[in-house]
């Protein structure tokens, strides 16, 4: 491996006896430690100055790539713009300097802010009632699954051991619903997108505990038959669920609880703008419609009649699902973010995420193979590039959008097509940037049938180029002396 691709680590830059700091002069009479409580061997620190620190670290800080350096239309995470006052106020010292065993009387202000996002949330999807306390959507759709779960034994109806899932869900739907203890059905898909109310008819009976659905689904499709299934899920006892992912057009427009949904998660961090590159932070709020509050996750923060806020605790709740009130700064970013923004600022925010989708996706559509017509809600997804003859592939056309300084779209996802390239730019994008894509994109495309051989070698200007994907997942490198003997 060429180390000179790499930042070198700071152990790499350590020379014996450098230092970056000055420990005032010692006024206080010495303690030896017990023998018992002394390090045996030496402490492995690098030796490293002030300067090489901060370059060190700076420059690390510019190898990453994040939506604050460029565009970013990875479909189905919603990559939008964060603005930077939701920062300022999660770094506010008021939360920042929190206690988790703070008595409720000290910390009203915080208990009012969860309070206030569980209401506004409650507006937005159409519940009775929000959790906070989820860490990710992934960890949503597991507390929402536990509610369910906790709702059918509340009734004793305790042979329901299957979800059912549509084959175009997000991977997390299926591993969620295992990792509750269910049995995974797949639904299929119409050719047209949507989940086929045909092929579900027959798999709903007396052991299905709840249908997982997205709307728009994954494919950015708006799913119409929502009232017709939701009454079908209900005639068979089970509950539908919401996974709300794509929540951002629907934004003002619709909401999930009105469509028939009982339970649903949102991802603030997709939805409600918190930066959430590289795994986290997150945090999926979970919101259940009227009857099943008190099946929501310990603890739980209510208002008292006087108008003051208590963090209260449920013996039918289904338990703790995290370390007290979830992630705090989050949530914060997320009320600040709802508030700057207000009703009509959110609504519009839906709307215009689906417009720069539908603009993007027809301005390729000639060049793109676009297997589904019609309006598409955030995002879309191409099967690859149109003319199938010049052996070009989704993964060559998302590492030559890497030459242009552009994050790739997401690849091979949905997996109801071989070629998968899925676009979500999200409403924070201007015209001008889209057009400089869109202009990317058809230069890619013609670069395909003139040059494939540049396109199929791509990325040219990149740090690394082809790292071996499976091999990475596979045996990632992870220490320092493992790396060094490569
Ligand atoms: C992102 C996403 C999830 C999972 O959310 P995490 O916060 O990444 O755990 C689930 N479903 C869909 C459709 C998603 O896009």
């Amino acid at each position: 491996m060429n180390r000179d691709f790499y930042s070198k680590l700071v152990f790499e830059l350590s020379q014996p006896g450098r230092k970056g700091y000055k420990i005032p002069d010692n006024h206080l009479p010495e303690v030896k430690l017990p023998e018992n409580l002394r390090r045996t061997s030496k402490l492995e620190l690098p030796e490293v100055d002030e300067p090489s620190v901060v370059r060190h670290y700076n420059n690390m800080s510019t190898n990453n790539f994040g939506v604050d350096s460029g565009f970013y239309p990875l479909g189905s995470c919603t990559m939008k713009y964060n603005p930077k006052i939701n920062e300022e106020v999660a770094a506010h010292q008021a939360f920042t300097s929190l206690h988790p065993a703070t008595p409720d009387k000290a910390v009203q202000g915080a208990l009012e802010l969860y309070y206030t996002l569980q209401c506004a949330l409650s507006e937005i999807g159409g519940m009775a009632e929000f959790t906070l306390n989820p860490y990710a959507g992934a960890h949503g759709e597991l507390t929402g699954l536990l509610v369910i779960k906790a709702y059918h034994n509340s009734r004793g109806d305790v042979k329901r051991t299957k979800v059912i899932v549509p084959d175009s869900a997000h991977g997390t739907n299926p591993a969620s619903a295992a990792v509750a203890g269910y049995e995974i059905i797949e639904v299929k898909s119409r050719p047209d997108g949507t989940v086929d109310v045909e092929d579900l008819k027959p798999l709903l009976d007396d052991t299905v505990a709840a249908v997982m659905m997205t709307n728009p689904n994954t494919l950015g499709i708006f799913e119409k038959n929502i009232p017709e299934i939701a009454s079908l899920v209900h005639a068979a006892g089970a509950l539908l669920y919401y996974d709300g992912a794509n929540l951002n057009p629907m934004l003002g427009m619709a909401r999930p609880g009105d469509m028939g949904f009982d339970v649903m998660h949102i991802n603030l961090h997709k939805t409600f703008s918190t930066p959430h590159g590289g795994g986290g932070p997150g945090a999926g709020p979970v919101g259940v419609r009227a009857g099943l509050q008190q099946f929501l996750p310990n603890p739980r923060v209510v208002k008292n009649s006087d108008g003051s806020f208590s963090v209260v605790t449920d013996e039918k709740s289904l338990g703790s699902i995290s370390a007290h009130l979830g992630n705090f700064a989050v949530e914060a970013r997320a009320l600040t973010y709802i508030l700057s923004l207000g009703k009509q600022g959110l609504k519009e925010a839906g709307k215009l995420a689906t417009l720069n989708a539908n603009y993007v996706k027809e301005s390729l559509k000639d060049v793109y193979c676009l297997p589904i017509e019609g309006v598409c809600k955030h995002e879309f997804v191409f099967d690859g590039l149109a003319d199938k003859s010049t052996g070009v592939t989704t993964l060559n056309v998302a590492k030559r959008l890497l030459d242009h300084g552009y994050h790739a779209p997401t690849i091979y996802f949905p997996l109801l097509f071989h070629e998968s390239l899925m676009i979500e730019p999200t409403e924070t994008e201007s015209l001008q940037t889209l057009d400089e894509f869109i202009a990317v994109m058809r230069d890619i495309a013609r670069e395909a049938k003139e040059t494939p051989d540049v396109v199929k070698n791509a990325p040219l200007n990149t740090p690394i180029s082809h790292p071996d994907d499976t091999e990475a997942a596979l045996h990632p490198i992870v220490n320092y002396t493992e790396l060094t003997e490569l």
